[in-house]
């Protein structure tokens, strides 16, 4: 049977279900998966599997409790190679701003690995800093998480920062650096992102507090125990920027623009001219990025937006205060074996 388009009764290539398809975003599939795909994409929607990430790998029928997953079938949906012009770039910004587009979605296309790694993967490695970045972060072994993995929030610590440090090496500028610069870089700039993106983090899964991937509290518990008589200095600690992030509402593409743009403004360390340039090359690329997003989600108060997000970074330098303060606590507590290589590179 041969439907309008010209293709037959079919089976779709995400579902499995039998019906009339057509071509949608570069592969056959149904009317209902290139509709889940386009909220997905448009939307930045991002799912949790509850099973083993294999809930549509099938055979078919797909059981309803594998076809309800949401995370297997919007991988599903990139697995077979569906793609949209302008992937997760919501149009308005492609529309009017295309060099504004193409900047937001590198750091969105580089943050996605950096979030699948957080979701499935997981490390047991204790590298160094200059390990990391020589090895452009290939030096790790990397496993499957499973839930049998007792993972602590030390151990999260780690992988957090991990994931982070490869993040910023992948910036597409970094890679013409010279590799002491690129050190310094990472050393400055790493608890600084993590705690970017964990606040966000935060924010969207309407959690108070930074927490770990799981739900964790962040702090061990034996270091919370420090702080039994003033709790409020830890919660402040951990809530201060996620609570602007809310305050603020801020979105995806605002937290990416920020992040890349403080990264580009590091300024206790010694770089060399070339660095220099490059960097303030690339802040005024992201800064420019950022102010055309805003024009374009806050047409009538984008300079005050804009002015806002940059504030941020004031809220951020006094959090960072804190966060150090609280690792020399934890650094006293700890024994040696306790932590890892990378917690010295990037904090003390
Ligand atoms: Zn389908
Ligand atoms: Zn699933
Ligand atoms: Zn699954």
């Amino acid at each position: 049977m041969e439907s309008k388009g010209g293709y037959p009764f079919s089976t779709c290539l995400v579902c499995f279900r039998e019906g009339i398809l057509t071509r949608h975003y570069g592969r056959v599939v149904c009317e209902s998966c290139k509709m889940f795909y386009r909220r997905c994409v448009l939307k930045y929607k991002r799912y949790d599997c509850e099973y083993i990430n294999m809930c549509y790998n099938g055979p078919p029928p797909l059981r309803p409790c594998y076809a309800s997953c949401k995370d297997c079938r919007f991988n599903k949906c990139r697995t077979i190679g569906m793609q949209m012009q302008n992937e997760t770039v919501p149009l308005l910004v492609a529309e009017r701003y295309k060099c504004a587009a193409e900047t937001i979605r590198d750091l969105i296309w580089n943050d996605d690995k950096r979030m699948n790694a957080l979701k499935r993967q997981f490390s047991f490695d204790n590298p160094s800093l200059e390990e990391i970045v020589q090895s452009k972060g290939t030096c790790v072994q990397l496993v499957e998480q499973t839930k049998t993995h007792r993972l602590t929030p030390a151990d999260w610590h780690f992988f957090f920062a991990y994931t982070t440090i490869v993040f910023l090496l992948h910036m597409d500028f970094i890679t013409g650096m010279e590799e002491k610069d690129v050190i310094t870089l990472i050393q400055e700039n790493t608890v600084k992102t993590s705690l970017l993106f964990s606040s966000f983090d935060a924010m969207n899964r309407k959690f108070p507090s930074i927490r770990t991937p799981r739900g964790q509290h962040v702090v061990p518990e034996s270091v919370r125990e420090m702080f039994e008589k003033d709790p409020r200095y830890l919660y402040k600690t951990c809530n201060m920027l996620p609570n602007k992030f809310k305050e603020l509402e801020v979105t995806y593409e605002e937290m990416l623009l920020i992040t890349a743009i403080f990264f580009c403004k590091s300024e206790t360390s010694p770089l060399s001219e070339e660095t220099r340039k490059l960097l303030e090359l690339h802040h005024d690329k992201f800064s420019s990025a950022l102010l055309n997003y805003c024009k374009c989600a806050h047409s009538d108060t984008f300079q005050t937006r804009f002015e806002q997000l940059l504030e941020l970074r004031e809220i951020l330098k006094e959090n960072l205060k804190r966060i150090e303060f609280i690792a020399i606590t934890t650094r006293i507590k700890l024994k040696p074996t306790d932590y890892k290589k990378l917690f010295d590179d990037i904090l003390l």
